[in-house]
């Protein structure tokens, strides 16, 4: 599936609906780079082994590891890696935090989606199912740490050609990276030819500040990453993306027609973020963990654009009403 020199690519079983997720190794330079590791299971170490002998290296002679975001799918070996490696992690700052297991920041993102799964409208049984839904990916990852941090514009040591873009969004610590002289990316889970890349809901990296408005800035990495020059992008999931830009305004249209129907329904009552959720996916109710972020993260959006208000009800519930037409047209 790779055609592009220094870029060796590897697929990675996982036991989710996603499917396989996709692993790089930079072969520019001498230094062993994997970019993203697969979740912790027997099967993803087997697969990474046999993906990594294909080109002559085994795990313990990597050299580094950068991680696109902390997404368990990403990053669940990083632990097993590290250790039979001695691999310097890099990643964003935000990532360190998220894959430490650390048990407070545990117990704050835990607070956090009880709270907000109680405000969008379900019951503290209905909140605590889906919290489970999100704990359960833990089971599939190591204890992580961040050796080194990247920020927009930073160059990945041993590989000067590529340069790191922040593209929030998919999660708060997303990374992609971008070589200009063949134009070439590794996009993450930013972009994903055959599906849309679902904006989590998260919690501020800081508690008590505000809640990072996920979707609102996904499409303003979006739309940085369309005015980047490149020519295919290599995803953690799926083929490469080969017409970034019609797959970006793609996207986009599609959150705006999203919105517009989100619009229609408040206006024809259903006015609580769970009752948009059961009228938008009543085929996905198993999965309210996306179901929420997808619509939270469109009304997170409006209500930016002032397009809707929203009043918190005596019961803590978020309740919704339209102020104003939208401009953007469905
Ligand atoms: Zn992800």
């Amino acid at each position: 599936m790779v055609r592009t020199q220094g870029v060796h690519a590897i697929r990675i079983p996982t036991p989710w609906l996603v499917g396989d997720v996709n692993v790089y190794v930079l072969q520019d330079g001498e230094t062993k780079t994997l970019v993203d590791t697969g979740p912790l299971t027997e099967e993803a170490e087997k697969a990474l082994t046999q993906g990594l002998a294909e080109i002559g290296i085994r795990i313990e002679d990597l050299d580094q590891v950068v991680l696109t975001h902390f997404h368990v799918d990403h990053s669940g070996l990083l632990e097993e890696i590290v250790k039979r490696s001695g691999a310097k992690v890099y990643a964003h700052p935000h990532t360190e935090r998220l894959i430490r297991k650390d048990a407070v920041v545990e117990a704050e993102r835990k607070a956090f989606y009880l709270d907000l799964y109680r405000s969008v409208g379900l019951s503290a049984e209905e909140a605590r199912a889906t919290y489970e839904q999100i704990a359960d990916y833990h089971d599939f990852m190591g204890r992580g740490h961040v050796d080194h941090k990247l920020r927009e514009g930073d160059r990945i040591p041993g590989h000067e050609a590529w340069e790191v873009i922040y593209t929030p969004g998919h999660s708060m610590d997303h990374i992609s990276l971008y070589r200009a002289e063949d134009r070439v990316m590794l996009l993450g889970d930013h972009l994903i030819k055959h599906v849309s890349s679902n904006a989590f809901v998260e919690p501020p990296v800081r508690a008590g500040d505000p809640r990072p408005q996920t979707l609102v800035l996904y499409r303003e990495a979006l739309k940085k990453v369309h005015a980047l020059d490149c020519q295919i992008g290599y995803a953690g999931h799926g083929e490469p993306v080969t017409e970034h830009r019609a797959l970006i305004e793609k996207r986009l249209r599609d959150q705006e027609r999203r919105a517009a129907r989100i619009v229609e329904k408040v206006q024809s009552g259903h006015t609580t973020a769970v009752e948009l959720c059961r009228a938008l996916f009543p085929y996905h109710q198993d999965q309210m963990p996306l179901v929420v972020s997808e619509t939270l993260g469109h009304l997170d959006w409006l209500v930016a654009e002032g397009v809707l208000a929203v009043e918190t009800t005596a019961s803590g519930v978020w309740q919704y009403r339209v102020v104003k037409e939208p401009a953007f047209c469905g």
